[in-house]
């Protein structure tokens, strides 16, 4: 006997533990990672004490162990609508379920891929014997990007084409219009790679309604601790593909003359895995999903505030991809200029002064990042200040940012600061 079902979520599923650190703390940073869940932390609590061998024994807690797995394996799947064949890899994030997609891309095949990506989405594809890269400049409309779409998948002359788009752009947090893309792939009989490391946490994504082929996630961006994201998707490529991961677990028999691979997860899993990861990913897509309604309304009306308190101070510009299109959705992720200020300098202030967590720079998107914003007054391309929202941010919080902001754009910072071999320091 003994629990045979995932722990349960227990407690107000939604909340997010109370950051330790400065009690005022204003966490407007959640596209780079977010704070575990009260409900995610209770999962790994009860899985900790449940700990053993994963399809590597056959004592109680070793079978308990491999269970709770495979159910966090079948709910990280649900939580992306897959289908029944496909495949979910457990992989450390988002980073390593792309390059073992690229890993297993057939001979002949070219990805066809926008400059707006985050480099984990851009750059797997690189230096793969048998696959061509056609890399599509930034767009400045919505009919734009999809015209050059339809016009590089028309010029594609390998047998296979796979598209890479990301679900919400990390930089903007502008949503690509995902059934447009999928149906211009189709069309053309190439397939099509979901980079949801943004988009999953603020959206559903739904393989089977969608028709996307292959979806990637990270863990770390969706309220569980960092190593375990998915790649979930269609088995034929992963199952022709030799293991991404060699060693046990991968393989169905090895004698001295020959080794057989195993079909399935499995094939590119070996090695003991992250069942802790795992176990909290699927606690933290079963929270996210039964409380998908509340997680929006909660982030519409933080970004509502964002943008428009933002939007409002003079000096302040925000950035986007595709312009004011009515027709883009957005998730909570903001990247804005402060007239001549250095971003690195407006982070600092924010944080020193205001106790607010945001992130400047370039966001592993350079080619995105410099082709919205050169800097007009120095040579060197320009860097924004990213703020994102999400269950651990408040109203307060955010009208706090846009109140430190206003202060700043008017009468710069309230410290002397200067620039240091190590960054702003005041
Ligand atoms: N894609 C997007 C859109 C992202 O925002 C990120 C993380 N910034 C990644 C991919 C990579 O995620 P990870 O670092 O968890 O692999």
């Amino acid at each position: 006997g003994g629990p045979r079902t995932l722990p349960a979520v227990v407690g107000a599923d939604l909340v997010v533990p109370t950051l330790r650190g400065p009690r005022t703390y204003a966490p407007l940073d959640h596209a780079a990672s977010t704070p575990a869940l009260v409900a995610v932390q209770d999962a790994v609590d009860v899985a900790l004490r449940t700990y053993s061998s994963v399809h590597r024994g056959n004592g109680w807690a070793s079978r308990v162990t491999s269970e709770w797995y495979e159910q966090a394996r079948e709910e990280i799947g649900r939580f992306v609508g897959a289908r029944d064949d496909d495949t979910v890899v457990v992989t450390r994030n988002t980073t390593d379920s792309l390059n073992l997609l690229a890993h297993c891309l057939p001979v002949g095949t070219t990805v066809v891929v926008f400059e707006t990506e985050h480099h984990a989405a851009l750059l797997p594809w690189e230096d793969r014997p048998g696959v061509t890269v056609s890399r599509l400049a930034v767009p400045r409309t919505v009919d734009g990007a999809l015209d050059a779409l339809d016009r590089a998948l028309a010029a594609v002359s390998t047998p296979y084409a796979l598209v890479v788009v990301a679900g919400a752009s990390n930089v903007t947090g502008e949503v690509w219009p995902l059934e447009r893309v999928v149906d211009t792939a189709r069309a053309h009989g190439a397939r099509v790679a979901l980079d949801a490391a943004q988009l999953a946490p603020h959206r559903r994504v739904d393989l089977a309604a969608t028709g996307v082929d292959w979806v990637a996630l990270s863990g770390h961006k969706l309220y569980a601790p960092y190593g375990a994201g998915a790649l979930v998707g269609r088995a034929d490529w992963l199952d022709e593909a030799t293991p991404y991961l060699r060693g046990g677990g991968a393989t169905a028999r090895v004698t001295p003359l020959a080794t057989t691979w195993a079909r399935g997860a499995a094939r590119h899993e070996a090695g003991s895995p992250n069942v802790i990861g795992a176990v909290a990913l699927a606690a933290a897509c079963a929270t996210v999903e039964r409380h998908r309604d509340a997680v929006e309304s909660h982030e519409q009306d933080l970004l509502d505030r964002l943008r428009d308190g933002l939007g409002a101070v003079p000096g302040v510009d925000t950035w986007t991809i595709f312009g004011d299109d009515p027709q883009v959705d957005r998730v909570g992720v903001v990247a804005f200029t402060v007239d001549r200020l250095d971003s690195a300098l407006v982070s600092a202030v924010l944080s020193a002064e205001h106790g607010i967590g945001v992130r400047d720079g370039r966001f592993c998107a350079h080619v995105l990042v410099d082709d919205l914003l050169t800097d007009p007054w120095g040579d060197v391309p320009g860097t924004a200040v990213r703020a994102s929202v999400g269950l651990a941010a408040t109203v307060e919080h955010v009208e706090r940012l846009v109140a430190a902001v206003a202060e700043l754009a008017a009468h710069g910072p309230q410290r002397r600061w200067v620039r240091g071999e190590q960054g702003w320091v005041a």
